[in-house]
């Protein structure tokens, strides 16, 4: 079920999000979604500096969630023939991927306000993993603070893009 459409690029970026800690999955997509990325990356032989791990797949920073609400035949190595049986109905969408927009807020931590952006039935598992790597290399909506290059939602960096963080401690706080 490799079927990305992602550029290569597209495809680092998304990776680099991931190892960030961008995203935090539930445990039915857990092991699935690190599989088919570095099975991905492996597929296209991509260097990269850090290899991507399952906590960072669970990150607490995290402003983008996917959760299922049922177990993913992942590979299709699930002989037991009543999991089949969501996939008939078009209607039953369990994946949920989710975005956070943070809400800066003077003296406080930002709120956090989530969104949810699509859903997917259990067929659809690796079009909502596509859909999830799309959104992470997406540079406008998660631009990188200039300063320390951690990418954010862009309601969270300033118009010099840097992120609040950073703008705390030039300011000279501590
Ligand atoms: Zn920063």
């Amino acid at each position: 079920m490799n079927a990305l459409e992602l550029t290569d690029k597209q495809l680092c970026i998304a990776y680099e999000g991931l190892v960030q800690g961008a995203v935090c999955l539930d445990e039915h997509l857990l092991q699935g979604v690190w599989v088919y990325v570095e099975s991905a990356m492996l597929a296209r032989n991509i260097a990269r500096e850090t290899y991507l791990r399952i906590e960072h797949l669970q990150s607490p920073q995290c402003y983008v969630r996917m959760s299922s609400l049922m177990p993913i035949d992942f590979f299709g190595t699930n002989d037991n023939p009543k999991n089949d049986s969501p996939c008939r109905d078009a209607n039953f969408k369990p994946i949920v991927l989710k975005v956070c927009e943070l809400i800066p807020h003077e003296d406080a931590y930002p709120e956090q306000r989530w969104h949810i952006q699509r859903v997917f039935t259990a067929c659809e598992v690796a079009s909502a993993i596509e859909a999830l790597l799309v959104l992470l290399a997406d540079t406008q909506q998660f631009p990188s603070c200039s300063v320390c290059e951690q990418r954010y939602p862009r309601s969270f960096l300033d118009s010099d893009r840097i992120c609040e963080d950073c703008c705390y401690e030039l300011l000279g706080g501590e």
